[in-house]
């Protein structure tokens, strides 16, 4: 049994990430290939590069035991359906079906975000706890909640939706969900280069971020965590900010869910043992004090395989 493969697949938007992974949850192939973006051809897609690379590794398809994926999108894990996407034009699409259809395997399904927390649980920065709250600081703010074990996906596929934690109750900037003043607007890599290009406009703070705005054209979450390193003046003032939003909307929700660990990951996350320093110490002052002591900021570690090893998880947790 030890020698049979699981099936990981991440969906996003512009690659599908895609491994087959052992029962010790340890990669032995992956690879990417191109996202349809009309979302027609997705499973199919999969399926074909599923049998292209047994070929390759001259494996018989018995070798695997079922595919567990992440869609960018709420699920219903019962039904197998995604809910909707924001890019594929996807609406109560019957992803499980069509990828047992299409694979000849059997297939789990959940969130993106869920998957990598499931990911980060098993093999990364979670270090097999049961209860850990996953936020990843990308584009946007994702996350995944664990709670004994098992994901939290709510009624209706929108649990663990950490990004849109109300973080300023009045006169926020607009999030992409319809609502004002998210987490998301704030602690995502986009919030962290508005606030700054608001703050530059808005103040005469001094700042190397200035010079690099004018020989660049552009600010990233990166520079405003590098000048913040160097004691810049204007960027330790929106990581303050930032850390503080994060800090906080993370206690509020672990005083209600008592982790074991919290995984900060995504691309704003490369900032290490910065950001995680900082968020703790906003984190700890709003925590109740046993929940405080209970729980470890950390960064996750498994970066962009974190999906794929965490499908392998629910194939494996599912469908034996
Ligand atoms: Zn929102």
């Amino acid at each position: 049994m030890n020698e049979k493969w699981l099936v990981g697949v991440d969906l996003g938007g512009t690659t599908i990430k895609m491994a087959f992974i052992n029962m010790y949850g340890e990669i032995m192939s992956k690879w990417e290939i191109v996202t349809d973006k009309t979302g027609k051809s997705i499973t199919t897609d999969i399926a074909k590069a599923i049998d292209k690379k047994l070929e390759e590794l001259d494996q018989p398809k018995s070798k695997l035991i079922g595919i567990g994926m992440g869609a960018p999108g709420p699920v219903n894990m019962a039904t197998g359906l995604v809910y909707e996407t924001a890019n594929l034009g996807w609406k109560n699409f019957p992803l499980k079906d069509r990828l047992e259809i299409e694979t000849g395997l059997p297939a789990v399904i959940d969130n993106d975000a869920n998957i990598a927390a499931i990911g980060e649980m098993w093999k990364g920065a979670g270090e097999g706890a049961k209860d850990l709250i996953c936020v990843t600081l990308g584009t946007g703010v994702g996350g995944g909640i664990i709670a004994n074990g098992e994901v939290v996906h709510g009624v209706n596929g929108a649990g663990g939706e950490i990004g849109h934690i109300t973080s300023i109750p009045e006169g926020g900037a607009p999030c992409g969900c319809g609502k004002n003043g998210c987490l998301e607007t704030i602690a995502s890599a986009t919030g962290i280069v508005r606030l700054t290009l608001e703050k530059m406009n808005r103040t005469q703070t001094e700042s190397i971020l200035r010079k690099k705005y004018e020989e660049t054209g552009h600010i990233t979450s990166k520079m405003v965590f590098e000048a913040a390193q160097e004691n810049d003046e204007l960027a330790t003032e929106i990581i303050e900010f930032v850390t503080f939003h994060l800090g906080l909307a993370l206690a509020n929700l672990a005083n209600g869910l008592n982790p074991e660990k919290i995984v900060i990951g995504g691309g704003v996350s490369k900032a290490g043992d910065q950001l995680a320093e900082l968020v703790s110490n906003h984190f700890k002052k709003f925590a109740f004090p046993r929940v405080a002591l209970g729980a470890e900021i950390t960064i996750a570690t498994l970066g962009n395989d974190a999906g794929v090893i965490g499908g392998a998880w629910l194939a494996k947790t599912k469908l034996m």
